[in-house]
């Protein structure tokens, strides 16, 4: 179980100084029996002059709202310019309130650009301990490299958040892209089969609750995710940019469609309460507050004249998946003229980001893979088979995504959802139009290994894809004006809360000149 003197102590040196400062006679004028910032600080969201902060009240992190009464509890926030907090550079209070599970999103402004700082809470006599958050730089400025993180995926039943704590101790990161996944709204059941081995299921770990329906299960598979301490120094180290995919909700599921067969205006509900859950756990600003039951979000986020990204959302516009979703060969369904991915609206916005071409590289940070792979892995198999919750079902947007990417000669995709770690080539009319780097799971999947059995049919199959890996991991991107390297980075083991990084590849593509070098 969760161990507070364990938690201080594993955390850094900044969190155990503040434990050891701080008089005994603040505990004993603490509101609270038990330690309220059990979920930890995030940051995210960063702009040029800000970004926002975050934390949520939660003594007891599994009970019912996390053991607070319903009452609102004002929370004082701290920004400061140096790590020892000797010049704080902004200061506030914010209300945690009991409709938001006691979350509070601070939106921090008037800060510099391009830097670090670090920021803490204090609330009913007890401190969090501290973060360090970046701003981005000026959409004008001339900048030499960006160094980013992007993760997701994270089974908590799977395995261990392991690479997290690696990906905390990355130096340099302007921000990390949480590509979604963040929970898994489904339990297995350690006496059920495995769905895909038929082998006895046997969680690395155990989440609390059944199937996530109500708000209720979804905060407490936020705050069991959040209680993780490698997660939370991931947090604590870095600011997130987050997307949601499908598991915050439920598996597969696009627009008001539930795959599990509810009526729309029954899923509406439920979907409802996952998006408040995620809303209270993310840092994100109040512009992603659920309206109307959904949050809508997409947006850009400009680092210099180096880079654009798009943070797209590929699952609340979209279409249902043809032919009944699922890994099967091609049905008409795929080529079907009216379907969606990222719906009029976005495409629109995407479409005038990419003509406009203000940035060195434009990069897509999105959810579902955008290559069409063949994903035979047996030479038996008759036809092709396709991921139809991928682009790949939806050959007609897709195809007019690509089109809009010819000619720009500077595209990136960023991808998760896979469980694997891919690098491969997005092509329009036998032309290179951008690379497309698909990032594995921080846990989902379980140990893995370097290749699935039948990657060799597999890479025959499927001559774009230049790189393959199955183990758990993340990406950093390091990108200058000449040159995108994606590295792979992978653990040896989530089963086992100890492991070992390495760096198992660098996909590299050069300025202008289409393709992709793994080293
Ligand atoms: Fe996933
Ligand atoms: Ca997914």
């Amino acid at each position: 179980m969760f161990s507070r003197r364990l938690f201080l102590s594993s955390v850094g040196a900044g969190a155990a100084t503040t434990a050891l400062t701080a008089p005994s006679i603040i505990r004993a004028q603490s509101l609270f029996r038990e330690f309220p910032f059990s979920l930890g600080i995030a940051s995210g969201e960063p702009s040029a002059d800000g970004f926002v902060i975050w934390t949520r009240i939660a003594p007891e992190p599994l009970d019912a709202h996390g053991g607070m009464g319903m009452a609102p509890l004002p929370v004082q926030w701290e920004v400061a310019s140096d790590d020892r907090f000797t010049t704080i550079v902004a200061r506030g209070e914010a209300i945690a309130r009991p409709e938001l599970a006691h979350s509070v999103h601070v939106e921090v402004t008037g800060l510099e650009a391009d830097r670090p700082y670090w920021y803490r809470f204090t609330a009913g006599g007890e401190r969090s301990f501290r973060g360090q958050a970046r701003t981005l730089p000026r959409a004008e400025a001339d900048v030499a490299r960006l160094k980013f993180g992007v993760a997701g995926c994270q089974n908590y039943e799977d395995g261990y958040y392991g690479a997290y704590r690696h990906l905390a101790r990355e130096e340099g990161l302007a921000f990390v892209y949480h590509y979604g996944d963040y929970i898994y709204e489904y339990r297995g059941s350690p006496t059920g089969a495995s769905w895909w081995s038929g082998g006895i299921n046997v969680p690395v770990r155990e989440v609390i609750g059944q199937v996530c329906m109500d708000v209720g299960d979804y905060r407490l598979r936020y705050a069991q995710a959040k209680m993780d301490v490698d997660l939370q120094r991931a947090h604590a180290a870095h600011t997130f940019v987050t997307s949601y995919d499908d598991h915050e909700i439920a598996n597969n599921w696009v627009q008001d469609i539930d795959p599990g067969g509810a009526d729309p205006a029954i899923f509406a509900m439920r979907r409802a309460g996952a998006f408040q859950a995620w809303y209270e756990h993310m840092p994100v600003r109040l512009s992603s507050l659920p309206r109307g039951g959904v949050v809508g979000h997409y947006r850009a986020l400009r680092y210099g004249k180096l880079a654009e990204i798009d943070i797209l959302n590929t699952r609340l516009y979209r279409t249902d998946q043809p032919c009944g979703d699922g890994f099967k060969p091609r049905c008409d369904g795929v080529d079907d003229a009216q379907a969606a991915v990222l719906g009029a609206e976005q495409e629109a916005w995407l479409t005038r980001n990419l003509i406009r071409n203000q940035a060195q590289w434009n990069c897509l940070a999105q959810q579902i893979m955008m290559m069409s792979l063949d994903r035979r892995r047996r030479p038996e198999e008759p036809a092709r088979v396709m991921n139809l919750d991928s682009w790949a079902g939806y050959e007609v947007p897709r195809q007019r995504m690509l089109a809009r990417m010819e000619g720009l000669n500077n595209v990136v995709v960023l991808t998760g959802d896979e469980h694997q770690n891919f690098a491969g080539l997005l092509t329009h009319r036998d032309q290179i139009v951008g690379a497309e780097f698909v990032a594995t799971s921080i846990s989902s999947g379980g140990d893995g290994s370097d290749l699935r059995s039948g990657s060799d049919v597999f890479l025959t199959n499927n001559p774009e894809v230049k790189f393959i890996n199955d183990q758990r991991g993340y990406l950093t991107c390091e990108v200058t004006p000449d040159a995108w390297a994606t590295h792979f980075n992978v653990v040896d083991r989530v089963s086992s809360s100890n492991n070992q990084l390495s760096r198992r590849a660098t996909a590299t593509v050069a300025n202008g000149a289409p393709g992709i070098v793994i080293s």
